[in-house]
C-alpha cells in the first residue's frame, strides 16, 4: 500500500506545471520537486497504457482532511484515484473547504462528505495569540503593528478549547483519545470534549446545516489514529 501512495504522489510531482516552471527559467536546481520529477519516469510510462480516469469522482464522495504529511486518505480509507475529491488544509476544516465543496457538489456531482481528522494534529498545538507572537516577534515595530493587524483579521479556525496555557494538557488528551474507539468514546465526556473531537463534531455540524451544502448530502466524521494506524468513524 505505501508503494501505491508513493507512485501517486510522484505522479503529482511530475505534472506539466512543474515542467513548465522549469522551462520558464525559475530555479529547479534544489528542493524535493526535482527529485520527484526524476523519480517518476516509471509511473508516467505506466499511466500512458491505462484508461484515463474520469473527471467526476466515481464514488460521488468528497473528503475534507488535514494537510498533515502522515495522512493518506487513499490507503487509509481504501479509495482509489478517481473515486473521490480530496480537499486538504490545516486541520481538515470544512469551513476552509466550503468553496471547493460547493464546486464539488454542483459541478462534479459529489453527494457525500467525509470529514477526516487525525490524532496528533498540529491544530492542537497553537492558539491565535501564540501564532501572532510567532509571526511578529522578529519584525520592526512598524511592521509588527501592520502585520499583527493582518493576523488579527485572519480566521485561523483554531480548534475549540485550545489555548496557549492548555497546550500540554491538550496534547495529553489527544494521545489518550487516539487509543480509544468510537464505541468506547460515546460514554466519555472528557474525550468527547477534547479539541480533536470538538472540532470534528463542529465541522460535521457546520456542513449538515450549511445552506450551500445540498440537503441530501451524507456527512460523516472520521479520525485517523496515527499511533494505531486505524481509521475510526466517530459521527
Ligand atoms: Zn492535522
Amino acid at each position: 500500500m505505501p508503494f501505491r501512495h508513493l507512485a501517486y504522489s510522484l505522479y503529482a510531482c511530475n505534472s506539466n506545471m512543474f515542467n513548465m516552471r522549469g522551462s520558464a527559467g525559475l530555479s529547479t536546481g534544489a528542493g524535493v520537486v526535482r527529485h520527484c520529477s526524476s523519480s517518476n519516469s516509471d509511473s508516467t510510462n505506466k499511466a500512458e497504457n491505462e484508461t484515463p480516469i474520469a473527471l467526476p469522482p466515481t464514488k460521488k464522495l468528497a473528503i475534507v482532511t488535514c494537510m498533515d504529511a502522515r495522512i493518506n486518505p487513499f490507503t487509509q480509507l481504501g479509495i482509489k484515484p478517481g473515486e473521490a475529491h480530496i480537499i486538504r488544509n490545516a486541520g481538515g476544516m470544512a469551513r476552509d473547504a466550503l468553496r471547493s465543496l460547493v464546486i464539488s457538489q454542483r459541478l462534479l456531482g459529489t453527494r457525500e462528505i467525509a470529514v477526516y481528522h487525525h490524532t496528533g494534529c498540529g491544530m492542537a498545538t497553537f492558539s491565535k495569540p501564540y501564532l501572532r507572537t510567532l509571526i511578529t516577534d522578529d519584525l520592526r515595530d512598524d511592521d509588527k503593528q501592520s502585520t499583527g493587524r493582518m493576523v488579527d483579521e485572519m480566521d485561523f479556525l483554531e480548534w475549540p478549547g485550545v489555548s496557549s496555557n492548555s497546550l500540554s494538557s491538550t496534547i495529553t488528551t489527544l494521545s489518550s483519545t487516539s487509543a480509544t474507539k468510537s464505541n468506547q468514546l460515546s460514554g466519555s465526556t472528557r474525550e468527547l470534549e477534547s479539541p480533536l473531537l470538538a472540532s470534528l463534531k463542529s465541522e460535521v455540524n457546520f456542513l449538515r446545516t450549511h445552506p450551500l451544502i445540498m440537503r441530501e448530502t451524507i456527512v460523516s466524521g472520521w479520525v485517523w489514529d496515527v499511533g494505531k494506524e486505524e481509521a475510526i468513524r466517530i459521527i
